[in-house]
């Protein structure tokens, strides 16, 4: 019977081939994902900047009515100062003046504070901003390439799968059929080619009969030891 090793060893590339592009298509889902996750993690950064200074205004806000409010109040206990009778009276008004002017003094000063983290915060809002702009545009241009090269990868799939349908009917079926038993045990790879001596692909010392009987070419052997239809590598491939 005819061995059709070129054939087989046909069959044995393009099912390699299309297993990477396979396993390359695959991946890139989640390559995407991880871009987009990027993407949004920079946009998050800018909402969280913005966020800062939301907070910053509202701080500042409250406490410039608490001001206002001890203002008024200040300006009270003076009015009521015309009309204490007591020294005693008197003293206890000027010391509430006191404390309510030390609170707003340290207020306006914590204020002048926020505002001065209010420019910091505008600034880190510009910077976020131009940063993700920059990114973005960095990481949509990633994912065009990515596209691309899913595209071209599908169509060579496409191309791989059609070589792999003209070429199997010239195959004998017995040895189309043990090449796929083996193709499906052994994670795609059913042939190994001898060099030297042994298996290529579990490196097994090749019994020189078996040797004899491979440079023959005339029938199917399996590797004894990993079960893989063995080739003879002729020297000039
Ligand atoms: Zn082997």
């Amino acid at each position: 019977m005819e061995i059709e090793f070129e054939q087989l060893i046909e069959l044995q590339r393009l099912d390699y081939e299309i297993r990477q592009i396979s396993l390359s298509l695959k991946k890139i889902p989640s390559q995407l994902k991880e871009i987009d996750a990027q993407i949004n993690s920079h946009i998050q950064k800018v909402e969280q900047a913005k966020e800062n200074l939301s907070q910053n205004q509202k701080k500042r806000r409250d406490m410039e009515a608490q001001v206002q409010d001890t203002k008024e109040k200040i300006l009270k206990y003076k009015r009521q100062l015309n009309t204490v009778r007591t020294n005693k009276e008197y003293a206890s008004l000027l010391k509430e003046i006191d404390t309510s002017q030390e609170k707003v003094d340290s207020m306006e000063e914590q204020i002048l504070q926020e505002m001065l983290k209010s420019d910091e915060i505008k600034e880190e809002i510009k910077e976020t901003e131009q940063k993700a702009e920059q990114e973005k545009e960095k990481l949509n241009l990633e994912k065009e390439k990515i596209q691309k090269e899913k595209s071209k990868m599908e169509k060579k799939h496409q191309e791989l799968l059609q070589e792999r349908k003209n070429l199997v009917p010239k195959i004998p079926s017995d040895q189309l059929n043990l090449y796929n038993t083996i193709s499906n045990k052994k994670n795609g790879i059913a042939l190994s080619p001898v060099k030297g001596e042994f298996c290529s692909m579990c490196h097994m010392r090749i019994r020189p009969q078996v040797l004899n009987e491979l440079k023959e070419g005339n029938k199917l052997i399996l590797c004894e030891n990993c079960g893989r239809i063995l080739y003879w590598l002729k020297k000039s491939a």
